[in-house]
């Protein structure tokens, strides 16, 4: 610990307020880097003296355990953007909606459905972040990051993405921290990029929850079979294979519903808020019973889109849901 205590780094820093959620413990070490040599130098620190790292972004798709995130949370405020005709190097802290805005000043284009996504680069990779068919690992060609104790460039393959995931998300996942990614972007039509992404923002608008969410709480379901037998399901996604987690919870009977200050909402039931002071265990216990329910009726287990952070140890899922 003593060689992070030169690198700025605070003890006990209560997270919520890092998070889009609004909840969870406190980090027992914090540490917010706005260059990106202080983020390497304090996850290569950390790293070689065995301090266990957790490198937080916009926290737009985490929830920190109410007993708190042990080791280092690296929290990313690096800002830096380089665009050399198509190829582009950013830092991982930067916005993935500024991302995209600033390339298409330059001409670039590829990145439209970015716009309304609220985390950084570095997030979006980790969770191979995307919408309307399109993801963040698409035109990536490198990326800079700190593994084992070294700082090093590695190929997109290192990351071993899928469909919003990639091995920084898996059981078991390798300590580390990308620092600032390479793309190589297709230009654009600008008219075209500008109306797409406009036209994603409206339909955002009229689907986003309010604030204090993660977005999506779970993953969308593929499974043909599951989407061939759902009467009510549209064609489009029928055909496609596709169930959204959504429509399942929702017909599960479960919008609306709520345990402590947790809420999954009426509007689009996916969208699980902190309606009122929820702690992390009443989110991660409503979502226990979405679960439970969806597979109950369905036979499809819902996975979290979401990443539980910190001691999750011994935690027992809370009773008492009540319905919408
Ligand atoms: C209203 C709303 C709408 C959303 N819409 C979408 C959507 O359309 N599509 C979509 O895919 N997601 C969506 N999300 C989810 C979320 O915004 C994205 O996954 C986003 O990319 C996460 O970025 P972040 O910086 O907030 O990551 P965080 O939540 O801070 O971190 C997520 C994970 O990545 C790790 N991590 C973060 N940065 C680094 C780094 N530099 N190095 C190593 N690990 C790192 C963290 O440890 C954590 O495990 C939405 C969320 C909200 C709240």
């Amino acid at each position: 610990m003593k060689a992070l205590q030169t690198l700025g780094v605070q003890e006990s820093v209560r997270l919520w307020r890092y998070t889009t959620l609004k909840t969870g413990g406190p980090a027992e070490f914090f540490a917010t880097a706005f260059q990106l040599d202080h983020l390497a130098e304090l996850a290569l620190s950390a790293q070689r003296h065995g301090i266990p790292v957790t490198t937080l972004g916009w926290g737009s798709n985490v929830l920190p355990s109410d007993r708190g995130v042990p080791g280092l949370v690296l929290h990313n405020a690096t800002t830096q953007i380089e665009i050399d005709h198509r190829r582009v190097v950013a830092d991982s802290g930067v916005g993935f909606q500024e991302l995209f805005l600033k390339c298409l000043h330059r001409g670039l284009g590829g990145l439209e459905y970015a716009v309304g996504i609220p985390g950084t680069v570095g997030g979006a990779l980790v969770s191979n972040a995307g919408a309307y068919r399109s993801n963040v690992s698409e035109f990536l060609t490198g990326l800079e990051i700190v593994h084992e104790g070294t700082r090093r460039w590695v190929e997109p393959t290192w990351m071993e993405f899928e469909y919003r995931d990639s091995r920084l998300r898996r059981p078991g996942a390798p300590t580390c921290t990308i620092l600032r990614i390479e793309m190589l972007l297709p230009l654009a039509d600008l008219k075209k990029s500008y109306d797409e992404a406009r036209d994603y923002q409206r339909q955002r608008i009229g689907k986003q929850p309010p604030p204090a969410s993660a977005g999506s709480f779970f993953k969308n379901v593929n499974d043909p079979d599951l989407a061939a037998g759902l009467d009510s399901l549209p064609p489009r996604l029928k055909e496609a294979g596709v169930v959204p987690a959504g429509y399942l919870i929702q017909e599960a009977g479960l919008a609306g519903a709520r345990l402590g200050g947790a809420m999954l909402t009426n509007r689009h039931a996916n969208f699980m808020v902190n309606a009122h002071g929820a702690t992390a265990s009443d989110v991660r216990s409503l979502a226990s019973f979405a679960i439970e329910k969806v597979e109950a009726k369905f036979g499809v287990r819902l996975e979290e889109e979401v990443l539980y952070l910190g001691d999750w140890s011994d935690w027992v899922a809370l009773a008492g849901v009540q319905l919408g």
